[in-house]
């Protein structure tokens, strides 16, 4: 289950309001019900860090 790619799904990310941890929809997907791992339950809209590469020619 490794993979490079992270934060790819749909682009939506959501994050604890406690802790801060970062949870991707694909993994809130995953999970029977919408949790941090920390155990709250409240997790707010997060944008992600989008990086664009760009290619120097
Ligand atoms: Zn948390």
């Amino acid at each position: 289950m490794e993979g490079g790619k992270e934060g790819t799904f749909g682009g939506v990310v959501y994050e604890c309001v406690r802790c801060g941890t970062p949870v991707s929809a694909e993994e809130l997907a995953q999970l029977p019900e919408i949790k941090c791992i920390c155990g709250y339950r409240i997790l707010r809209k997060a944008r992600p860090s989008v990086v664009k590469q760009v290619k120097a020619i």
